[in-house]
C-alpha cells in the first residue's frame, strides 16, 4: 500500500515502515523532528553576543564559576565512563557516545563557548518559540550547536579504545544527540532558563521605554 509521507506539504511517498518519505526521515533523524530546521551559527551568533556582554557586566557573579564547575563535573563523569569502557566494562552505545563526545568538546574548545551556547539556545527558545518544532526538536539544536563547536575547531573525535584524538564527520545517531542534550540540560537548563527570562524582561522593558518614548514625542510642542 502506497502513503503518502506524514509532512501535510509534501507531495512525496512514505518509504518502508515509516510514515515519512526519505528526505522527512533524514530530518527526524538530524533534527528531532521530520519539518525542523537546524538552527545556523550566524542565527544563534546575538544571542551568544548577549551572553557574553552580561557576563562582562557581572563579571564577579559566581553563576559563570559555578557552571564551569558543572562542566568539568560533566567532563569528568565522561572520563570515569571511558576507562571503565577501555578496561572493558560494556557500556550503552548512546552513553559511550555521549561520553565520548563530551571529552571531545572538553579537549578541543574552551568552557565558555560551550556554556554560552547552551545558554544563546535556551535564550532563542524564549524570544523565537516557533523557531522548534517540539521539546525534542529544541535539545536537538542544542546538541548540534555544541557538537559543531568541536566539529568547526579540529574535527575531532576520541577513540573509544586508545583514547587518542582522531578526525571524523559522521552523524551523531539520534540517540545519542538526545543523550548529549540531555547532559547540557542537566547541567545547564535551569541557568539557561533563568538568563533567557532576565532577557525577555529587558527586551520587553526596552519596548514599553520605546512605545513611552514616542508616545512622549508626539505631545510636545
Ligand atoms: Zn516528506
Amino acid at each position: 500500500m502506497r502513503r503518502q509521507c506524514s509532512v501535510s506539504s509534501c507531495r512525496q511517498q512514505a518509504t518502508g515502515f515509516s510514515t515519512h518519505c526519505d528526505a522527512h526521515k533524514q530530518t527526524l533523524r538530524r533534527h528531532g523532528h521530520a519539518e525542523q530546521k537546524g538552527v545556523t551559527v550566524h542565527e544563534l551568533r546575538p544571542y551568544q553576543e548577549r551572553i557574553r556582554e552580561r557576563r562582562a557586566k557581572n563579571p564577579g557573579n559566581p553563576t559563570w564559576a559555578l557552571l564551569e564547575r558543572r562542566w568539568e563535573a560533566l567532563t569528568a563523569h565522561a572520563e570515569a565512563t571511558m576507562a571503565r569502557y577501555a578496561a572493558g566494562t560494556p557500556a550503552i552505545t548512546h552513553e559511550r557516545q555521549t561520553a565520548e563526545q563530551l571529552l571531545t568538546l572538553r579537549d578541543s574548545t574552551s568552557k565558555d563557548a560551550v556554556i554560552d551556547t547552551v545558554l544563546a539556545l535556551f535564550a532563542m527558545n524564549a524570544h523565537r518559540p516557533t523557531r522548534f518544532q517540539s521539546d525534542k526538536a529544541f535539545r536537538f539544536q542544542v546538541a548540534r550547536r555544541v557538537r559543531g563547536l568541536a566539529i568547526a575547531n579540529a574535527g575531532l573525535s576520541r577513540d573509544a579504545k586508545s583514547g587518542r584524538l582522531k578526525r571524523t564527520y559522521r552523524d551523531t545517531p539520534p540517540r545519542a544527540m538526545e543523550c548529549l542534550a540531555a547532559s547540557l540540560e542537566s547541567a545547564f537548563g535551569v541557568a539557561g532558563l533563568r538568563l533567557a527570562e532576565l532577557d525577555m524582561r529587558e527586551a520587553t522593558t526596552g519596548e514599553a521605554e520605546r512605545r513611552q518614548l514616542a508616545a512622549a514625542l508626539k505631545d510636545l510642542q
